[in-house]
């Protein structure tokens, strides 16, 4: 075979479905988020991020970044280690608690990221339960689907979000049969929310249990940012809560919150979380310091949520289609991948405006958008830019419109 001919026509193919991800190199100032010096051919120029994960500026907080400065100068770089061969350091443990306490659960345990969370945990618990069958929504994230074919147990696909097929697939399995139940709350590209509670009355009826992914509503959600499950009041009636540090507490890592059985279970046979090097403990305090901040501020997260009914409102009033739901993320639906990397492509080169084009896989062909996740940091003049960027390359691509409301 000859090999770079194969690697070079499976990106062809790639690039000319639309479909090839180019990556925008970008440099962050400290203190100046969302605003980022972006390299391209050469040259530099100033752009304003609108679509980075990094939902509540805490990247940027003083209090994050003195925590790992004082970290580094305390510790040194990395932990040295596997957390079982002396990479266990004292923010490691501390920051166990901290997440423990979050969530409401007896334990917490660590991974060195959200990723690596879901495919080990969901991993150990479906392939080391005998008989394990995981009932999975559609919509779930690569990690947990890596995760559940990884274990080689029975899997059952739901409809997203959908009870009735959810229920109809507990019926079929006998009730001794041990389930386990895997979702998000917020599904990260479409932004609308999972029915938590109605999903955990099914679980106990059918003996079921529940792992729920909070990647996108940690910190974000609930009086002390412990997610959806927080705000609601349902913390207690999930066996096992997903979580990243690398999303609105603007870290890295990942980690679960459970029972101490369930956690030391984990610890002691996932091979995703034993053979691999433990996070650098200024990573580890930076997260606790930004956690902290965030179990007794809520001025980001009401920041954050004017924000985004202020661009809601915004593209209302000019007609530009994005979904309705319930949470922080506003899709702006384009439906076409070339369209999409073109608009993209143009509101960077024209407007310094730097949104992502996503497109499939990470969502089904037809639905290519673009996701703007506004945060407390951007400014009244940030939002002016962006919302006239949008009304000038509508009109220049002749996208559709919705009919504008009634005034
Ligand atoms: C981003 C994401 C993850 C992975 O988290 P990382 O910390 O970025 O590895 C897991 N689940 C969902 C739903 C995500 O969007």
């Amino acid at each position: 075979m000859d090999y770079q001919t194969f690697f070079k026509t499976s990106l062809d193919d790639l690039r000319d479905s639309g479909n090839y991800r180019v990556f925008a190199d970008l440099e962050r100032h400290r203190g100046n988020f969302p605003k980022a010096i972006n390299r391209h051919d050469g040259g530099k120029r100033d752009v304003t991020v609108w679509c980075s994960n990094d939902y509540l500026g805490m990247g940027q907080h003083p209090k994050v970044l003195a925590a790992m400065h004082d970290a580094i100068d305390r510790c040194g770089a990395g932990a040295g280690g596997t957390r079982n061969i002396s990479g266990t350091t004292h923010d490691h443990v501390l920051l166990e608690q901290e997440l423990a306490d979050l969530h409401g659960k007896e334990a917490a345990l660590l991974f060195t990221s959200g990723y690596v969370s879901n495919w080990a945990a969901l991993g150990t618990l479906a392939s080391k339960i005998p008989g394990c069958v995981v009932l999975s929504d559609e919509l779930n994230h690569a990690s947990m689907i890596e995760g559940i074919r990884h274990s080689r147990a029975k899997c059952m696909i739901w409809k997203h979000n959908d009870l009735a097929d959810l229920e109809t697939k507990l019926k079929e399995l006998p009730l001794e049969t041990p389930k386990l139940i895997a979702f998000e709350s917020v599904y990260s590209m479409d932004g609308d929310i999972a029915p938590i509670k109605e999903i955990c009355d099914l679980a106990d009826q059918y003996n079921a249990m529940t792992y729920l992914d909070e990647v996108h509503a940690v910190g974000m959600y609930g009086p002390r940012g412990g997610g959806v499950a927080e705000r609601e009041g349902l913390m207690d009636r999930l066996t096992v809560i997903e979580g990243t540090l690398g999303k609105a507490f603007g870290v890295v890592g990942g980690y679960i919150a459970a029972s101490s059985e369930l956690c030391d279970f984990v610890r002691s046979f996932a091979s995703g979380f034993i053979f691999t090097t433990a996070l650098p403990p200024a990573v580890a305090a930076g997260a606790a310091a930004s956690i902290r901040h965030l179990k007794e501020s809520s001025v980001e997260r009401e920041g954050q949520q004017a924000r985004v009914a202020e661009l809601r409102a915004r593209l209302d009033a000019i007609g530009i289609p994005h979904t309705d739901n319930p949470s922080h993320i506003i899709p702006v639906m384009v439906g076409d991948p070339v369209k999409c990397k073109f608009i993209s492509d143009k509101l960077m080169d024209d407007f310094g405006v730097y949104i992502q084009p996503i497109n499939y896989p990470t969502v089904p062909k037809g639905t290519e958008r673009l996701r703007i996740t506004p945060s407390p940091v951007h400014t009244s003049e940030d939002l002016d830019h962006l919302v006239e960027a949008l009304e000038d390359l509508w009109a220049q691509c002749q996208l559709a419109r919705m009919p504008l409301a009634a005034q």
